[in-house]
C-alpha cells in the first residue's frame, strides 16, 4: 500500500516516557514534544529514531557523592509493536539487517507513528547487533555505523513500510545527515533533486560539538554510499555532518534567536535562520495548573497560544498559589524520602536540574560559600538533579562535590541531590520548585527547554541571559529574573565570578524578599506572567513555524 507523509522527522534520540531510555537529554525531549504537537495538530508526520537498548543510564549516588551508572533493562515489546519489514544497510562492507518497532503516539487529533530502528536481530553478527546498544557510546566508527542505520536505514525503512512520497525529510541535528545519501542514490545523484525535500535543525553552538569524521574512516564504514562529490558537500578535509546537512537542505535553522546568530557566524556563507524551541503544554503542566487554565484560559489545550492573552488580573491569586502549593507538596514529599533534612513547604525552594556538563556551570551558586550562606541562611533550600555521562569523570566529580556540600553547608542551607534525573523527576521539579535556576556559560546554551516547562507551571526563572531566556526575559522582564549582563564572555573565569556575584545579589535583594514579603502579590503576579510566556514557548507554535518555513512543499 502506497502512503504519503508530510514530514519524516529523523532524530538520534526521542524522549517519550521515562520507562523507555531512548534519549539522553534536551535534544530527545524536544523531538518528543514536537511529535506530540504534530499528533495534537493532526499532522501527517512520522518519526524515525533508534531503539537504544541503553540510552541514558541508571544513576546511583552513594553517600560520599560518588556515582555508578548502570545499564537499564527494558523490553521494547512492552511498549511497541514490531513491524514485519526488515531492510539492509551496508557497513564496513557487510550487510546489516535493520528491523523496527512502532510506537503509536496518540494526540488530540491523530496518532503519529514513531519508528525505532533496531539492529539487535537474528542474522546479524554480534558486533552489529550492538549498533543500537549505547546511545552516544563507542568510538567514531561506531557512531558512523549508527548514523548509517539512522539515515540510510531510516529512508529504506520508510520505503519498505510503503511511504513513497515524503514532503520533508527533517534532520534533527547532524546525526541524521546520511539520509541525504540514500535520497541522492534514489534521485540520480542530483543535489537539486534532494535539496527541496530536506530541512535541518542544528542544536550545537560550539564547534567541537559537531560530528566530524575522517574520510578514511568514512570510506571504510560507509563505502559506496558516499557519492563522488562528498567533499564538495561535506567539507574538503573531513566529513562534517553539519555541512552535509546544510548543503542538502532547503532550510536550516538554530533553536533560539541567539543560537541562530551564533550558528550563522560559525558557518559563514551558509544561510541559517532560527525557530525558537518550545515545550508541549499538555505534557509538562501539573494537574492543578491544567485545572486552573481550563477555567481561565478556555481553549488552551487545543491552542496554547491563547495563553498569551491570559488576563492576569482576573485570576485570583489564591487559585494560582494553591495550584502551585499542591505541586510543591508532591515535590517535598518525594524529596523527604531521600534526605534526612526536613524540606519545608514554606521555604523558598530553588531547583537546578539538568544533564551535568561543564558549560552548564551547575556549581555557580557555590562560587562564594560565604555569600551563599549570607543570602540563603535559613531562607532557601536547594534541590539538584542530573546525570553525568558515564565516561565524563570531570562532571561526575562536580556531582560529587555538590553532594558533599549538602553536608558541609547543612547548618546554613538545606541541599539535596536527587539521583537519576528523568522526565518524571523533571515533572516534579519544574512544577514544585519556586525558582528554576539555570546558569550556563553565555552563548553555550542553544535554547534550553526546562525553563519553559517551569514557566508553564508558574515557577520563576532565575537564569543567565542565554538561549531561549534572552527572548523570554525580553518579552516580559516581570516573568522572572536575569543573572548577569547580555555581554558575551570574553574571559570565562572573570565572568564566572561576576555572574556568581550577580546571582547572590538577585537572591538577596529581589528573590528572597519578594518571596517572603507579606501577601506575595508581586510574586504571584510574576507567576501568572511566566505562564503567559508559554503562549509563545510551546511546540504547537514551533510546529506552525516549521510548517511555514521548513515543511513547505
Ligand atoms: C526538559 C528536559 C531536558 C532539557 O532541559 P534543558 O533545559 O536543556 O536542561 C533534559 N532532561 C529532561 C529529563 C527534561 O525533562
Amino acid at each position: 500500500m502506497k502512503k504519503n507523509l508530510k514530514v519524516a522527522y529523523f532524530s538520534m534520540e526521542i524522549g517519550i516516557r521515562s520507562e523507555m531510555p531512548t534519549y539522553a537529554g534536551g535534544l530527545g525531549m524536544l523531538a518528543g514534544d514536537i511529535m506530540r504537537s504534530c499528533a495534537d495538530m493532526g499532522l501527517n508526520a512520522a518519526c524515525i529514531t533508534m531503539c537504544w537498548q541503553h540510552g541514558y543510564m541508571k544513576q546511583k549516588i552513594y553517600p560520599d557523592g560518588s556515582q555508578s551508572y548502570a545499564d537499564r533493562q527494558w523490553n521494547p515489546a512492552d511498549f511497541m509493536k514490531r513491524v514485519d519489514e526488515t531492510i539492509t544497510v551496508t557497513v564496513e562492507g557487510r550487510d546489516v539487517k535493520v528491523g523496527a518497532w512502532m510506537y503509536e503516539l496518540e494526540g488530540m487529533e491523530k496518532t503519529v507513528p514513531v519508528f525505532f530502528l533496531d539492529t539487535n536481530i537474528e542474522g546479524n553478527q554480534p558486533g552489529d547487533r550492538e549498533i543500537t546498544k549505547y546511545l552516544y557510546g563507542g568510538d567514531g566508527a561506531m557512531r558512523l555505523k549508527q548514523e548509517v542505520v539512522l539515515g540510510i536505514g531510516g529512508v529504506r525503512m520508510l520505503r519498505a513500510l510503503g511511504y513513497e512520497h515524503v514532503g520533508t525529510y527533517h534532520m534533527n541535528e547532524g546525526h541524521a545527515a546520511l539520509l541525504t545519501l540514500e535520497l541522492l542514490r534514489e534521485r540520480g545523484y542530483e543535489d537539486s533533486a534532494v535539496r527541496p525535500n530536506c530541512a535541518f535543525t542544528t542544536h550545537t553552538p560550539v564547534k567541537a560539538g559537531h560530528d566530524v569524521f575522517d574520510y578514511g574512516l568514512a570510506h571504510y564504514v560507509v563505502g559506496d554510499m558516499l557519492p563522488w562529490h562528498i567533499q564538495k558537500l561535506a567539507g574538503q578535509d573531513s566529513l562534517s555532518m553539519t555541512l552535509l546537512a546544510i548543503h542538502l537542505s532547503r532550510y536550516t535553522h538554530g533553536v533560539s534567536k541567539i543560537h541562530g546568530e551564533v550558528s550563522q557566524a560559525m558557518f559563514p556563507g551558509e544561510t541559517i535562520d532560527h525557530i525558537t524551541n518550545g515545550v508541549h503544554h499538555l505534557t509538562w503542566s501539573s494537574p492543578e495548573i491544567k485545572e486552573l487554565l481550563d477555567k481561565h484560559a478556555p481553549g488552551w489545550r487545543g491552542d496554547p497560544s491563547v495563553l498569551s492573552d491570559l488576563k492576569c488580573d482576573d485570576i485570583p491569586d489564591k487559585e494560582v498559589w494553591d495550584a502551585h502549593q499542591a505541586a510543591k507538596k508532591r515535590l517535598m514529599e518525594e524529596v523527604n524520602k531521600h534526605t534526612a533534612f526536613d524540606f519545608d513547604m514554606d521555604m523558598l525552594t530553588i531547583a537546578s536540574a539538568r544533564r551535568v556538563v561543564p558549560y552548564k556551570r551547575p556549581e555557580l551558586i557555590y562560587n562564594n560559600l560565604e555569600r551563599l550562606k549570607e543570602v540563603a541562611h535559613g531562607q532557601v533550600q536547594i534541590i539538584h538533579a542530573g546525570n553525568a555521562h558515564p565516561s565524563d569523570v570531570f562532571s561526575q566529580g562536580v556531582i560529587q562535590r555538590m553532594v558533599q556540600r549538602s553536608s558541609s553547608l547543612k547548618d546554613h542551607v538545606k541541599i539535596v541531590y536527587l539521583e537519576n534525573y528523568n522526565p518524571d523527576i523533571a515533572r516534579l521539579l519544574i512544577s514544585g520548585a519556586d525558582v528554576w535556576l539555570n546558569t550556563p556559560t553565555r552563548l553555550h546554551e542553544a535554547s534550553g527547554t526546562s525553563g519553559m516547562k517551569a514557566c508553564l507551571n508558574g515557577v520563576l526563572n532565575l537564569s543567565t541571559l542565554d538561549g531561549w531566556w534572552i527572548e523570554g526575559y525580553s518579552m516580559d522582564p516581570e516573568s522572572g529574573w536575569r543573572i548577569g549582563s547580555m555581554a558575551s564572555a570574553a574571559d570565562v573565569e572573570t565572568h564566572r565570578a561576576v555572574d556568581a556575584e550577580d546571582l547572590y545579589t538577585q537572591l538577596q535583594y529581589e528573590v528572597v524578599p519578594e518571596y517572603y514579603y507579606k501577601d506575595r502579590t508581586r510574586w504571584i503576579r510574576r507567576m501568572k506572567r511566566a505562564i503567559r510566556l508559554v503562549g509563545f514557548f510551546n511546540t504547537h507554535r514551533c510546529v506552525k513555524e516549521y510548517m511555514e518555513k521548513a515543511w513547505v512543499e
